[in-house]
């Protein structure tokens, strides 16, 4: 048995001040409030390791790139900076090639280093395209969206329901037991409503990829805040959303379904320079990536960690439910029970954070 105690120790319940965590085979088996008798580990903060549900890449590796190894140094990168469990996400290329990156990312998903698999395209709007490549952007049709949904291990995929079929493609992700998403849409308020209806589940980065909210035309950020069962993703690196904004969307819609994700793609953690996305020249000055041609932002630089810390520091959300936001509602969206808080029973994912937030030790089964 291992014991870990922290000055905070952040539950479901509140936070305990001091708190500690005994673990046993991998499993939190107690939760307890004050100081054990003796602790092979002390920390100042302890949460949950934080589960991101939308990333490209980090450490100049990317997810995109058929890979294994960069694929698995991609996802090191993030564990290390105390993303737990993460979705790999794919932008837009030629199914075929989809299919085959997917496949290298489904193994690495089989030996449990991916928590699954996210297709962000090609079935996404031209006019909302981000820094996906409009050249290879399409209408889903049944036969290409069930390719690429048999492989393994997929767990989400982002359409634009105004597309020619794409209500039928968002009840065939939800069918087949992944979560439709809605981005990358530049649809009316009525059909985001209407992709509700047919089971969308998440909201791709809320606000951005999407036509804005107006009073006229509310479109799809009304719908998507409206609709019950749809988790909202909000790329929290300071760079894509206001911190206000930040901080409303998780007051108002609250933090049982909102959830923070970083975008982040392979220049997280490097320098400035330039790189590459889904085959598209990217640009990265003072740590923002946009596209060297039109110069759209092109995902984020930023860990998890820093995502979390900016949503306490900057958005001034509780300790309590920025982790539910980071690490609880995510877990729960991919329907993973073993994980995404501290309770007995539930895996040791454990972060050790210092006084600022940052990640001092990542404790992971
Ligand atoms: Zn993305």
């Amino acid at each position: 048995m291992t014991v870990l105690s922290a000055d905070k120790v952040v539950t479901p319940a509140g936070v305990l001040e001091p708190g500690w965590v005994a673990v046993e085979d991998g499993r939190i088996a107690r939760v307890e409030q004050g100081r054990p008798d003796h602790a092979d580990l002390h920390g100042r903060i302890m949460v949950p390791g934080f589960v991101d549900i939308h990333c490209h890449g980090g450490g100049g590796a990317s997810f995109d790139s058929a890979d294994p190894e960069e694929c698995a140094r991609a996802a090191a990168f993030h564990r290390a900076r105390g993303t737990t469990t993460l979705v790999a996400s794919l932008v837009t290329a030629a199914p075929a090639d989809l299919e085959r990156r997917a496949s290298v990312l489904s193994e690495l998903a089989g030996d449990g280093v991916l928590a699954g698999i996210h297709y962000e395209g090609p079935f996404l709007s031209t006019a909302r395209k981000g820094a996906h490549d409009a050249s290879l952007l399409r209408d889903p049709d049944p036969t290409t969206v069930d390719r690429l949904l048999k492989v393994p291990h997929v767990r989400m995929m982002t359409i634009a329901p105004e597309l020619h079929g794409g209500m039928d493609a968002l009840r065939q992700v939800r069918d087949a037991g992944a979560l439709p998403a809605v981005g990358h849409t530049d649809a009316t308020y009525e059909v985001v409503r209407e992709a509700a209806r047919a089971g969308a589940r998440v909201a791709t980065h809320l606000f951005n990829g999407m036509r804005p909210l107006h009073h006229r035309e509310p479109g799809p950020i009304l719908a998507l805040l409206e609709a019950p069962d749809v988790v909202l993703e909000l790329i929290g690196d300071g760079v894509h959303l206001h911190p206000a904004v930040v901080a409303h969307i998780a007051r108002t819609a609250g933090s049982g379904r909102t959830t923070l994700v970083t975008d982040a793609i392979a220049a997280a953690g490097m320098s400035d320079g330039e790189y590459e996305l889904g085959g598209l020249g990217v640009e990265v000055n003072d740590g923002v990536a946009r596209l060297t041609g039109d110069g759209s932002i092109a995902g984020s630089t930023a860990a998890a960690a820093s995502v979390f810390r900016r949503a306490v520091h900057d958005s001034g959300i509780p300790l309590t439910e920025a982790v539910r936001l980071a690490a609880t509602t995510p877990a729960m969206l991919l329907g993973l029970t073993d994980r995404g808080a501290i309770a007995p029973g539930l895996r040791a994912d454990v972060l050790m954070l210092d006084d600022d937030l940052g990640v001092q030790r990542v404790v992971a089964v």
